[in-house]
């Protein structure tokens, strides 16, 4: 299968995109600490913070996969307010991510109250998701993954609370030349093979890849996110790591 979709038509894109991360759902987590080091924890560790939810904020974590910002939120609100109030609705489109993050919050004291929630969903479309609902919608490296950015950054738009806020973790691109050719470097060459290694499973990595290459820059992409409605604070974005991931945000005011 060849995942690089380039001569690929828009409308097979979903089942592709479906059928990489059905490969890849239960080596997931191996695989992000894998490939980024461990760095990926870092990186939401920070989004988290950047977001510092009070007490009973009311969360959608969209393409949500097996569930670490939802997991890291309500830890958040337990460990810095004492707070059980708060709740999450983790929604992704491909089963098999929810039930690994079913799996992992089955094992917390979260399981079976109403501080989690999931739902199968696509971001493009949140039907079963009424307006003006939520405090924040997150959406981690999950909106490349996407066909239509502009149909995600909509409905996030429609079912925030008006004050409600936007944030976006996903690859960005590297603007230092030196750390652009080794991170190239790396991820070209280094990342499929681990992913044949741990995943057996070459082409989905190499789909992963190409997809971080395609996606719009950090100020074109805040741009898409002004022009969905949101205002953004300053550039409306933090470089992580160089830029290799940025952190997007912005406000439904
Ligand atoms: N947010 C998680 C994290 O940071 O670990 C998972 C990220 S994973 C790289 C991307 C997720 O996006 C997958 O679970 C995939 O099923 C989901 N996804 C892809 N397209 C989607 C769509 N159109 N709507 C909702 N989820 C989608």
């Amino acid at each position: 299968t060849h995942f690089g979709f380039k001569n690929v038509p828009e409308s097979m894109k979903e089942n592709l995109v479906g059928q990489v991360f059905e490969n890849v759902a239960t080596k997931y987590d191996v695989m992000n600490d894998a490939m980024s080091l461990g760095v990926h924890r870092l990186w939401k560790d920070h989004f988290i913070r950047t977001m510092s939810p009070g007490p009973g904020t009311k969360l959608l974590d969209v393409a949500g996969g097996t569930g670490d910002i939802a997991m890291g939120f309500l830890n958040y609100c337990k460990e810095i307010h004492g707070d059980t109030s708060a709740q999450a609705t983790l929604l992704d489109i491909n089963p098999k991510m929810l039930e690994v993050g079913k799996n992992r919050f089955a094992k917390t004291p979260y399981n079976h109250t109403s501080q989690v929630t999931f739902e199968i969903g696509n971001a493009e479309n949140l039907s079963s998701i009424p307006s003006n609902t939520f405090d924040v919608y997150t959406i981690a490296f999950g909106i490349r993954n996407c066909t239509h950015i502009d149909r995600v950054l909509r409905e996030a738009y429609r079912t925030l609370k008006p004050g409600g806020r936007f944030m976006c973790l996903e690859f960005g691109k590297v603007q230092n030349p030196l750390i652009s050719s080794i991170y190239n470097l790396y991820s070209f060459q280094i990342i499929p093979v681990i992913g044949q290694i741990i995943a057996a499973d070459k082409d989905s990595y190499q789909y992963l890849v190409e997809s971080i290459r395609r996606f719009p820059s950090q100020d074109q992409f805040a741009e898409m996110i002004k022009d969905a409605g949101f205002t953004i604070v300053g550039d409306g974005w933090e470089d992580l790591t160089f830029g290799i991931v940025a952190l997007h945000s912005g406000f439904k005011l």
